[in-house]
């Protein structure tokens, strides 16, 4: 069964329509990077699989469960953003449990899950820390950590490194797989940077207006892009 399934999913704010029916399914453990230029859809398709945006037509499913009509937390997936902004009073410790702890988990409970999730993300010794005394890199780990704690069938990244510098998103992006490989989730992850689509996917999904220009491994789409968008967009010489 399909971690996320996506069937004639459409998008109108108003009368004017951003995602143009879209089929998708995203098998569990997959990475599924979905690119194109600025304005075609991405963060609109991201937002409707995690419910925070409705769905104006089809449906979505995870893990086979009609989800189109449930609100973000009915759904078992968790979304991480460019603008993690992290509790500034709080501990590296503290931000990453308070999800579960506004959940009403007990205490072994929280204290389990974030020691499991710092060692993942390397963040052991800096549970104590606050967020200020953490660099740009770490606080994107904390960030990530609040997601893994809740243990999602899948994780929707929306541009997740691009306000780092050039040197840490390397860096990051190298984390990011790693991840990938150790929790064997279905991760959706959006960018307009070929680079990282290129390294970091199983399938890559080229949206072009709201619409997919075509699907396929990084391979496929380099060496026979479906057209002259998809060519230029990944940088294929043909
Ligand atoms: P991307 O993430 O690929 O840059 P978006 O999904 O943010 O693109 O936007 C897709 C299109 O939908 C753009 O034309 C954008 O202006 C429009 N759009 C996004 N959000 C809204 C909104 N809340 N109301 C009206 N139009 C929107
Ligand atoms: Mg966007």
């Amino acid at each position: 069964m399909s971690a996320i399934t996506l069937q004639g999913v459409e998008k109108w704010f108003g009368d004017v329509q951003v995602i143009k029916g879209i089929d998708l399914e995203v098998a569990p453990g997959e990475f599924v990077v979905f690119v194109g230029p600025s304005g075609c859809g991405k963060s609109t398709l991201l937002r409707m699989i995690g419910g925070l945006e409705e769905t104006s037509r089809g449906q979505i499913l995870i893990d086979g469960r009609d989800v189109t009509d449930q609100p973000p937390s009915g759904r078992g997936l968790t979304m991480v953003f460019q603008s993690y902004a992290l509790y500034p009073h709080m501990s590296v410790a503290e931000n990453m449990g308070f999800s579960l702890k506004t959940a009403g988990a007990p205490k072994v409970e929280i204290d389990e899950k974030v020691g499991a999730a710092a060692e993942v993300l390397k963040l052991d010794a800096l549970l104590d820390r606050k967020p200020k005394d953490l660099s740009g890199g770490q606080r994107q780990r904390v960030a990530i950590g609040r997601s893994i704690v809740r243990d999602p069938t899948a994780f929707l990244f929306d541009e997740p490194l691009s306000n780092l510098d050039a040197a840490l998103r390397v860096e990051m992006r190298y984390e990011i797989a790693k991840l990938h490989h150790r929790l064997e989730k279905a991760m959706i992850y959006v960018t307009h940077d070929q680079v990282e689509a290129m390294t970091l996917a199983d399938r890559i999904v080229v949206l072009e207006g709201g619409k997919i220009a075509q699907v396929g491994t990084p391979r496929e789409l380099y060496e026979r892009p479906a057209n002259r968008f998809v060519a230029q967009f990944i940088g294929s010489p043909k």
